[in-house]
């Protein structure tokens, strides 16, 4: 099949004018799927209800009826609720639950013809930066096998690199889309908190959650962006603001005065070829003729303790609902109630998701809930605050994505606890809520990804998708 791209948008053209078909597309990425297997990124392939559904909108575009994204071939993270299918969050507790509703973001992508080709596989309930906390098994990185997708949407990450899909839908929390996307050489956006309807997607930490999209290119991010962001009944958080046509904004940028968070680049940990490509990457937009500073950010080393104390408190809160009765799994060894709960919670979830909650609970309780998680609570706002300082005087700030590439699997068995320094740098958006993207910024020494990430002002995607734009088109 000639001609055919991997990327959405290219496509978009030959599927207009029939040169290339949905079902052929379909065929050759469910092709992948079957030949990549050892990649573990899906736990559910849809394969003969997208070739159904392909077919359908096959002849909406043949009569130029087709929606904004008709064709446009999309994963799910096993966190995304699509009505009548599996849906079990990389857990055991959600063995045989049928989703009985669409999320939001499902019901949107299918209105505009997108075709939803299966569900991917993550950690459990987004808990883990490598995809190995995964009930369904470990994810594999497409560009060496030996390393991990990154986590926790790693399987997202690895099929559109592997062309699987065009798109995925993941969820970020605290870098679950920016890092996969950053240690598979993709662009993975994180939206403001509030961008997108939470209604439909598994909750980890509500108050830091939010939906991702990976793609080859920012504008794939872009259209994917345009159709499922905006207020929805069903999610007070989803902001009430217009969304903007993202896509026709992307080739006008501007001058734009760029803060580097110079404590990010002489942290001893950060891998010297990271650096080196930052560097770069800021040299290359001050030759394009933008300003770049480098900032000093005093809270930096707040962040992450910040982030593991309030997530940890909400998630303790959210899973307690999977308590065997309501959802899936129910353990076959109780004969009381309470052992009902016991047993179902302790055979359900796997370790990290124990730790988390006994963590979370313990900064709850009330002998350590002032000292924990009241003050965890105000640092956050001091670094929200400490971000939009910077942000009126910026219109971006720029830092690497993860302090590493890619790194092996196992790497961490015997001290899980470490794993989190891997996101050092991306919570700091998650814990203000601030809109970032990860965008590839060359290779190391092993030839493995590393990334770049830009975060914008709240609710500036279009400006923030515009520079990503620029930058991808000048670091190539
Ligand atoms: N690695 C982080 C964590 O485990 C981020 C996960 C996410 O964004 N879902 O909390």
């Amino acid at each position: 099949m000639a001609g055919y791209h991997y990327s959405f948008n290219p496509l978009r053209s030959l599927l207009a004018s029939q040169k290339v078909t949905s079902m052929e597309v379909i065929k050759q990425l469910l092709q992948h799927i079957k030949e990549q297997q050892d990649l573990n990124a899906f736990v559910n392939v849809y394969d003969q209800e997208i070739v159904e559904n392909a077919a359908v909108v096959n002849q909406k575009i043949k009569e130029g009826m087709g929606g904004p994204l008709a064709g446009m071939v999309i994963g799910l993270k096993d966190m995304v609720a699509y009505k009548d299918h599996p849906l079990q969050a990389g857990s055991k507790i959600l063995t045989n639950y049928i989703s009985p509703f669409h999320a939001t973001v499902t019901e949107r992508l299918l209105a505009a013809d997108a075709l939803i080709i299966g569900h991917q596989n993550c950690d459990e309930f987004g808990m883990g930066s490598s995809s190995e906390n995964a009930y369904f098994g470990t994810v594999l990185n497409p560009i060496d096998k030996t390393r991990v997708a990154g986590g926790s949407s790693g399987g997202s990450a690895a099929a559109v690199k592997a062309k699987m899909c065009h798109v995925s839908i993941g969820t970020d929390t605290g870098g679950s889309v920016r890092q996969p996307a950053a240690f598979c050489g993709l662009v993975g956006l994180k939206p403001s908190y509030g961008r997108i309807s939470r209604h439909g997607i598994v909750a980890y930490a509500s108050s830091f959650d939010t939906a991702g999209i990976f793609a080859h290119t920012v504008e794939d991010c872009a259209s994917v962006l345009e159709v499922i962001a905006g207020p929805d009944a069903f999610d007070d958080t989803a902001v009430c603001r217009e969304v903007p046509h993202y896509t026709s904004g992307l080739y006008h940028p501007e001058r734009y005065k760029v803060a580097c968070l110079a404590g990010t680049l002489s942290n001893g940990g950060l891998q010297p070829e990271i650096k080196e490509r930052t560097l770069g990457g800021l040299e290359l937009l001050k030759q394009a003729g933008h300003q770049v500073d480098h900032v000093h950010f005093e809270l930096l080393k707040y962040a992450l303790p910040t982030y593991y104390i309030l997530v940890n408190a909400e998630a303790s809160t959210n899973l307690s609902r999977f308590d065997g009765i309501r959802y899936g799994y129910r353990s076959s060894h109780a004969t009381t109630l309470e052992e009902v709960y016991i047993k179902t919670r302790t055979e359900g979830f796997a370790k990290e998701v124990k730790k988390r909650i006994m963590l979370g609970s313990f900064v709850l309780s009330a002998s350590q809930c002032e000292t924990h998680y009241i003050k965890a609570l105000k640092v956050r706002n001091l670094i929200k605050k400490a971000m939009q300082d910077i942000l009126k005087d910026y219109d971006f700030i720029i830092l690497p994505t993860t302090t590493t590439t890619a790194f092996k699997v196992n790497s961490f068995a015997n001290n899980p606890l470490s794993m989190y320094w891997s996101d050092l740098y991306t919570v700091l958006a998650s814990v203000a809520g601030l809109p970032a993207i990860s965008l590839p910024n060359g290779v190391d020494q092993k030839n493995l990804p590393i990334g770049i990430q830009i975060i914008g002002n709240y609710f500036e995607e279009a400006k923030l998708l515009t520079f990503a734009k620029h930058f991808e088109s000048i670091v190539q």
